[in-house]
């Protein structure tokens, strides 16, 4: 280490603190996921988006204390890639942000990347199998890439996400066309109004189940063979009692964000 970085004691002492903070914050959520759920196997996504890769370092690197199987989301592609090529490859990255025809290839040329999120094109699909097959073939080692159709529960023009009703094609597209591809569940982001009434069951998350279990009779398969990846820091518990297995959560972890000059106006009630 050069002594330009230890040559003043605080600047560490802070990022200590700030390591312990992200801890405890992580913590927290874990235990309440436990306490709402506790037969189940849920998982907790870290959503970094505009958060500094030291952040998500100092959480991978705190496994041990948190028992958090270093699962992390971000939005933004660019982003992602940068974050990606720096940090440790046993992270499992998730990609929840909206997604790009044209970006989908490189994107699933990242190996450690765990899961798209925000999967609702057909067309999509392609280039997102077109880039893991790529990749599968000059390194056997590589996961097939895990993906979650985006639903639009919400049905509001602003929102990413497939209709319920063209579930059933684009899920059995990716079933049989994709064999880079493991078609894993539905995700929503909802209505932001709704994840403000903690005490009103929430109509996206039933709506999302209720998709779900249509396509699983669908394909004839089980309920738990789909999962479901809805919640967020408003929400997540209420998401758990309606029935999610994967639960994104970013500013109850890492804090209020920066805003996002250039982000879309769209996609604001998640970003
Ligand atoms: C930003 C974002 C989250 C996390 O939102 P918080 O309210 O900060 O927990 C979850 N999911 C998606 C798709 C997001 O864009």
């Amino acid at each position: 280490m050069s002594s330009e970085l230890i040559s003043t004691a605080e600047p560490i002492d802070m990022n200590l603190r700030r390591a312990q903070t992200l801890i405890d914050n992580i913590t927290h959520v874990l235990q309440a996921i436990k306490r709402a759920a506790p037969h189940r196997q849920i998982r907790l996504v870290a959503i970094s988006k505009l958060k500094p890769a030291s952040d998500i370092l100092a959480l991978h690197n705190s496994r041990d204390i948190t028992k958090h199987d270093s699962h992390f989301g971000e939005n933004y592609f660019q982003e992602l890639v940068e974050k990606a090529a720096t940090l440790p490859q046993d992270i499992n990255w998730h990609f929840t942000g909206t997604l790009q025809s044209n970006k989908c290839k490189a994107l699933a040329s990242i190996p450690n990347l765990w899961a798209v999120e925000s999967l609702d094109t057909i067309k999509k699909a392609d280039a997102l199998e077109k880039g893991r097959a790529a990749l599968r073939k000059t390194n056997n080692s590589v996961d097939v890439l895990r993906i979650f159709l985006q639903v639009n529960t919400s049905n509001e023009e602003s929102k990413s996400g497939c209709q319920p009703s063209e579930v059933p094609d684009i899920a059995s597209h990716i079933i049989k066309s994709c064999p880079s591809l493991q078609f894993k569940g539905l995700m929503t982001i909802g209505a932001i109004a709704r994840s403000k009434q903690p005490d009103v069951p929430n109509e996206d998350f039933i709506l999302l189940r209720e998709t779900r279990d249509n396509l699983t009779k669908h394909l004839g398969w089980e309920e738990d063979q789909l999962e479901l990846s809805m919640g967020m820091s408003d929400d997540y518990l209420p998401a758990i009692e309606q029935g999610a297995t994967n639960v994104r959560v970013g500013t109850t972890i890492f804090g209020e964000r920066p805003k996002k000059q250039d982000a879309k106006v769209k996609e604001d009630a998640a970003t």
